[in-house]
């Protein structure tokens, strides 16, 4: 886009600070950040004061690349407030009860803002300076001269980030600018990888572990059934929510996620009846030779061919235990 009757509200001044309009100073001159062109500033009664210049060919796209550029550069230089960088962090919950989930495959994590000021994580800031070790020129380049440790800001007005720039592995942070709205964002915010002008490369903050979480934990969401014999030989289950789980009840022998594949839910209920029932006082389909499969109290005879309660085997003639 050509603007010509350019009305820009930012301009560099003669030692090449972004200047907004409402801070010129009398009789100092001003240059198009786009063009270089002289500038004036336009303080009128009637319009919104602007910059103006009679260039027909100074194109918007370099005026914002270039104005962001400096705005990012010049609020690094020039303010001591920290600049912040709100990343997200993963935690995940390493809560014991997650062994009896049976599935290494299940885990919880949330995600949770980290928050760095990247004057701490950095002191130097150079304006378009060639790096050697990558062969890129970014737009704005942070350096710490103590741990060699640096990171690229890129302005995105036309031009996204490169797919050789982002596998050159350097950190990178992504500004896309629309309008001169997001001049003064630079200048003023936070950078939040939620910002939807905001795209990290190379930058992860580093995941955490906690026994416990205390809310959110995506691991309340799984079913626990609880099996234990009474003195009558029947078998009682209680279904149990993750959290009603108390650990010293918890036994891999007599609990188990009630999604827990049906071949192995099987033999823990075969195992845990004739761990209850060593000396096999109760007649229980589980322990019959004929039987095979569990499902919620019945299991198939192969001698009936059908599905049973497992407490048929108190009046089945074809009963036959297992022996061990
Ligand atoms: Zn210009
Ligand atoms: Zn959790």
């Amino acid at each position: 886009m050509v603007v010509s009757s350019a009305q820009y509200a930012y301009a560099n001044d003669c030692s090449g600070v972004l200047t907004h309009i409402s801070n010129v100073i009398k009789h100092n001159s001003y240059t198009c950040p786009g063009c270089r062109e002289e500038m004036v500033a336009v303080k009128g009664k009637v319009n919104v004061h602007h910059f103006r210049h009679n260039n027909a060919t100074c194109s918007y796209e370099s005026y914002l690349h270039n104005a962001a550029k400096n705005a990012f550069y010049n609020r690094f230089n020039e303010s001591k407030e920290p600049i912040a960088l709100i990343m997200q962090r993963a935690i995940t919950c390493q809560s014991k009860k997650k062994l009896f989930l049976q599935d290494d495959s299940i885990s919880c994590t949330n995600l949770v803002e980290a928050k760095f000021n990247l004057r701490g994580l950095f002191n130097e800031a150079s304006l378009e300076l060639y790096d050697k070790s990558t062969g890129f020129t970014p737009d704005v380049m942070l350096f710490n001269t103590d741990n060699d440790s640096k990171c690229y800001i890129e302005i995105f007005v036309t031009h996204e980030c490169t797919e050789e720039k982002i596998a050159s592995g350097i950190p990178i942070i992504e500004i896309s600018v629309n309008d001169e709205n997001d001049i003064k964002y630079i200048q003023e915010s936070d950078f939040s990888i939620n910002d939807i002008n905001i795209f990290l490369y190379n930058f992860s903050a580093k995941e955490k572990s906690v026994q416990e979480c205390h809310q959110n934990c995506s691991l309340t969401s799984h079913k626990f059934e609880t099996w234990t014999l009474s003195a009558s030989g029947r078998l009682n289950k209680i279904e149990k929510s993750f959290n009603h789980l108390s650990e010293n009840e918890l036994s891999l022998n007599n609990c188990w996620p009630v999604t827990l594949d049906k071949r192995i839910q099987t033999e823990s209920i075969i195992n845990l009846v004739k761990e209850m029932d060593p000396r096999n006082i109760y007649s229980n389909c589980l322990k019959c030779t004929n039987a095979s499969g569990w499902d919620d109290g019945q299991v198939s005879c192969a001698i009936k061919h059908s599905s049973v309660p497992y407490t048929e085997a108190k009046v089945c003639k074809y009963y036959e235990v297992v022996e061990v």
